[in-house]
């Protein structure tokens, strides 16, 4: 047996503290024992399927300890793991579902419907559901009720080298269709690695996962590194501000990674002020920048922020901010990871200097080889020989702390100057009566593109598009402030909830409309 991939980790880790807790969910507790136990029944009961080394093994469903025994047994079979999103819909699923080739899809009772719709239309071979309060249903075997035939107990004797492929992830389709990156054992683990080296993760953490595992964020920064490292770790099904505080008190929660919306709604509850935080060693955030208010929310309770920035692609983590930084370098995503390196370039691909915008490009041995099935986007996406284009522009200051911009497929040119539609949404999220917007270059004859800004008020609140723009006037230059304001009911979002600017571009360059339902 040589499996040198993350499938091994839980029998690794038995072997070494049997009894200590890996897995925590609703009220029920696993040892890395007991996970060990169940990753090699499920990997037997997929093999008695007919499951080999290199099938796309897929998991629909909520954070809950299946979803990390599915990744482990795919992995102990050789076997390739695709998470998938659970706010897809039937048709978006039967996109990812044909897309990987899965042959196998495991799925929650809830998803039930849109799973047997999904899985039929992809030619999916068997289709496995979790328990449920209504058994497996027509055409799915049940999880644990799989016949395992008859084993030793032992991991299966199947080779896995660490360049091999260990999931599929897809990127959140936010510029296009989403992209299945193909991450392999040793990207999983070089980015656990960068994870253990730039942070103080020990084997005592107690890791509470609230942001959904279908995402690389909660997935490969929070959970896999605490495994590695024989942590013990908290799921969370979905995410509710009460329960997350009640957690952390009851269980002791020593490290929390979440996204700023739910760092936000936590400390908005009545009873933020009274729970016990004095557990938490660390809180992390991801995806997008902390807000000072939340910032100086969880800094009056004597918590800092460590932040990161990442892409799929990169298994995800690229820049990382310690708390340490959090006040000083405010704004900033950090500088690379231990084992990262990191450019930023203009776009004849010369280095950019301090200060100067310009694409980040990454590389290290956590950054994806390819696209799944995708050889002319793969071929796009690497530059100057290894180089990964992130699409995002960043500038850096003279530390060498990195400032994220916005996208490059965002910005536009309107007389001659860029324009970077994030600096512009984020003076209008400012103002009081603006809910959500999205800035938009549309065609002049005069100035090449202008600005439009398309904005969502809150509910009750009122505001004409002169009170919208007289709020931007003094704090943007001019050339930056949009010529033209929208205001509509929706807009319209990925299933991980970012806005989709090609779709508002499509759906609101001519003018005011409504963005249609999902
Ligand atoms: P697609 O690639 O399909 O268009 P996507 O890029 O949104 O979708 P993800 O891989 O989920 O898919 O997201 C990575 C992107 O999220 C980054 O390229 C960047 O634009 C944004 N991002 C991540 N972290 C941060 C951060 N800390 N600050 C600002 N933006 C961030
Ligand atoms: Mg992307």
């Amino acid at each position: 047996m040589l499996n040198q991939g993350i499938g091994s980790w839980p029998t690794r880790r038995a072997r070494k503290a049997p009894d200590r807790t890996a897995v925590v969910h609703d009220g029920r507790t696993w040892t890395y024992r007991e996970l060990h136990g169940r990753v090699v029944r499920l990997a037997h009961g997929l093999r008695a399927l007919g499951v080999e080394s290199g099938d796309r093994i897929a998991y629909l469903g909520p954070n809950h300890p299946a979803f990390l025994e599915t990744l482990f047994a795919a992995g102990a079979l050789g076997a390739v793991f695709v998470p998938l999103n659970t706010r897809l819909t039937a048709p978006e699923l039967a996109y990812h579902l044909s897309d990987s080739g899965s042959t196998v899809l495991i799925h929650a009772p809830e998803r039930a419907e849109a799973a047997r719709t999904a899985a039929d239309e992809a030619g999916v071979r068997h289709r496995i559901a979790l328990e449920g309060p209504d058994g497996p249903g027509e055409g799915a075997l049940s999880y644990e009720e799989l016949p395992a035939g008859a084993h030793a107990g032992e991991l299966l004797d199947v080779s896995v080298a660490p360049e091999d492929p260990c999931m599929i992830m897809y990127t959140s389709g936010t510029t296009g269709r989403p992209k299945g990156a193909v991450l392999s054992h040793a990207n999983i683990t070089w980015n656990s690695v960068n994870v253990l080296v730039d942070t103080d993760l020990t084997a005592d953490e107690v890791t509470l996962v609230v942001a959904p595992l279908f995402h690389a964020g909660a997935l490969n920064m929070t959970c896999l590194p605490t495994l590695l490292k024989g942590g013990r770790v908290v799921l969370l099904a979905a995410f509710d501000a009460d329960r997350v505080l009640e957690l952390v008190e009851d269980l002791r929660v020593t490290y929390l990674f979440g996204v700023p919306t739910m760092y936000d709604a936590m400390a908005v509850r009545p009873r933020w002020g009274t729970t016990d935080l004095s557990s938490l060693r660390t809180l992390n955030c991801g995806g997008a920048p902390v807000p000072a208010r939340t910032i100086a929310a969880y800094i009056d309770r004597g918590l800092a922020f460590s932040q990161g920035y990442g892409m799929t692609e990169a298994s995800p983590g690229v820049l990382f901010l310690d708390r340490e930084q959090t006040a000083s370098k405010a704004g900033s995503a950090g500088v690379p990871h231990f084992f990262t390196d990191t450019r930023i370039v203009r776009p004849d691909g010369s280095e950019a200097g301090p200060g100067e915008r310009g694409e980040v490009l990454v590389q290290g041995p956590h950054v994806m080889t390819g696209y799944w099935n995708r050889p002319g986007d793969t071929a796009a996406v690497f530059t100057d020989g290894d180089w990964l284009r992130t699409g995002d522009i960043a500038r850096s200051d003279e530390d060498g702390y990195a400032y994220l911009v916005d996208r490059v497929k965002d910005m536009y040119v309107s007389g001659g100057e860029n324009v970077y539609p994030a600096e512009v949404e984020d003076a209008l999220l400012d103002h009081p009566a603006v809910a959500e917007c999205a800035v938009i270059g549309v065609p002049d004859p005069v100035w090449g593109e202008v600005g439009r800004a398309v904005v969502v008020l809150k509910p009750e609140a009122r505001a004409g598009e002169d009170d919208v723009l007289d709020h931007l006037r003094g704090r943007l230059a001019k050339y930056k402030i949009p010529k033209s304001v929208v205001l509509t009911g929706r807009l319209p979002r990925t299933a991980s909830g970012k806005i989709v600017k090609s779709a508002v571009r499509d759906i609101f360059a001519a003018g005011p409309a409504e963005c249609p339902q999902p």
